[in-house]
C-alpha cells in the first residue's frame, strides 16, 4: 500500500513543470483580497482584442447634455458663462438626495432608503470630444468641477464614500456617447470598497505605514508612470486585463484632499494612460474609478483606469477576477507607448 502511494505521489511530481508559474498564476490583490487568475493560454497578442467598438452614439440631436437642451438637466453648478462644464443632478439617480434616510434591520432582514447622491459632470459642450483629447484649459475646468462636487457631496451628513467613475463606450456601462463623469455619494460603503480599507488597516496595524505609498514604491517594475505628485502602476495583481492604479503622492484620503493642481496632474496622467492603452489594445471602451472615503483617515485615496477589453463573466461574478497579459507584460508595453507619446 505505502510503496503504491509513494509511486502515486511522484507521478504527481513529474508533472509539475519546472516554473510552476509558466502556465499561469493566481495572485492576491493586496488592494482587496480578491484572487486573480491570469489565464494566458489564449496568447496575448494586442490585435486579439481588436474589437469592432461601435458607441452606440445616437447623434447630437438625441443627447440631453447639449446646450440646446438646457432645461431637461437640473443644475448644481457651472464653470463657465456660457458653461464649459456643468454638474447637473442625474436624472436617473441611484441615490436621491431629497429621499430621507432611514436604515432598519430584523431577524435576517436589512434594509436602507436610497438617500444620497448622484451628479452628473458634462465636462464638455462639445458633442464629439473626447477626455483624451481635452486640452490644458478643458482639463483644469473638470478638475474644479470634480473637486467642487465632491466638497459639495462631503458637506451633507452620512455620506461615508464618494465615488467618481467615468464611463466611456459601450463596453463600460456608459448609456451616453457626450463626455460625462458621476459622481455618487454613498451611505453606506459596498463591500469591495470595504475590502479596500480593511486592506489597508490590516497593513497600518501590522507595520504603521500606509500600504499604497509601500505598494507604489514595490511596484516599481510595473510603474508606467511619475512626476512629483503622482505615480501610476499596473498592480501586481490586476484585477482586470489593462487595469492601472493612479496613485497621489501624498496622503489624503478623499480626492477632494487634492489641490487643483494635483488633481489636474491626475487628470493628465489618466489622458496618456488611456491614449497608450487604446494603442496597445486598440480598444476604446474604459472605465476610470476613484475612491474617497471621508472618515478614513489611514485610507489613501487613488484612482484606477479600467480598459473594458473583455466582458465580466461568471469568474468575476464570484468574485475571482482575471486578466490575460501579464502586468509586467502589460507594462513594459504601455511604458514603451508613454516614451513615444
Ligand atoms: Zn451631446
Ligand atoms: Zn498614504
Amino acid at each position: 500500500m505505502d510503496s503504491d502511494k509513494e509511486k502515486e505521489n511522484l507521478d504527481v511530481k513529474n508533472t509539475i513543470p519546472e516554473n510552476p508559474f509558466s502556465s499561469g498564476e493566481i495572485r492576491t490583490d493586496y488592494r482587496t483580497g480578491l484572487k486573480v487568475v491570469s489565464e494566458l493560454s489564449r496568447k496575448n497578442r494586442p490585435s486579439d482584442y481588436l474589437i469592432k467598438e461601435v458607441i452606440d452614439d445616437k447623434g447630437k440631436e438625441n443627447c440631453p447634455f447639449e446646450p440646446e437642451k438646457y432645461d431637461l438637466n437640473k443644475t448644481l453648478f457651472e464653470i463657465g458663462n456660457p458653461w464649459r462644464v456643468r454638474v447637473i443632478y442625474n436624472k436617473y439617480p441611484i441615490f436621491q438626495y431629497n429621499a430621507p434616510y432611514a436604515h432598519e434591520k430584523w431577524d435576517i432582514f436589512e434594509r436602507s432608503t436610497n438617500y444620497g447622491f448622484s451628479f452628473v459632470i458634462i465636462d464638455s459642450r462639445k458633442h464629439n470630444l473626447k477626455f483624451e483629447q481635452f486640452n490644458d484649459a478643458n482639463i483644469r475646468d473638470l478638475a474644479k468641477a470634480i473637486l467642487e462636487t465632491e466638497k459639495i457631496i462631503y458637506e451633507h451628513q452620512r455620506i461615508d464614500f464618494v465615488y467618481l467613475n467615468k464611463n466611456f463606450g459601450r463596453k463600460s456601462g456608459g448609456t451616453l456617447s457626450h463626455s460625462h463623469w458621476q459622481t455618487l455619494g454613498y451611505t453606506d460603503m459596498p463591500e469591495m470598497v470595504k475590502a479596500r480599507l480593511s486592506k489597508v488597516r490590516e497593513f497600518k496595524d501590522r507595520y504603521g505605514s500606509c500600504l499604497m505609498e509601500y505598494a507604489a514604491k514595490k511596484e516599481e517594475e510595473r510603474k508606467l508612470l511619475e512626476n512629483d505628485t503622482l505615480i501610476a502602476f499596473a498592480p501586481f495583481a490586476q484585477l482586470y486585463t489593462g487595469e492601472s492604479v493612479v496613485i497621489p503622492k501624498r496622503h489624503v484620503n478623499m480626492l477632494s484632499e487634492l489641490s487643483e493642481n494635483e488633481m489636474i496632474k491626475l487628470l493628465k496622467a489618466c489622458q496618456k494612460i488611456i491614449i497608450a492603452n487604446n494603442g496597445y489594445f486598440k480598444v476604446h471602451s474604459y472605465n476610470i474609478l476613484g475612491y474617497s472615503l471621508k472618515e478614513e483617515k489611514e485610507f489613501h485615496s487613488y484612482v484606477e483606469i479600467v480598459p473594458r477589453v473583455s466582458d465580466i463573466g461568471p469568474m468575476q461574478m464570484a468574485d475571482y477576477y482575471g486578466n490575460n497579459v501579464m502586468p509586467e507584460e502589460y507594462s513594459k508595453e504601455i511604458r514603451a507607448i508613454l516614451n513615444n507619446l
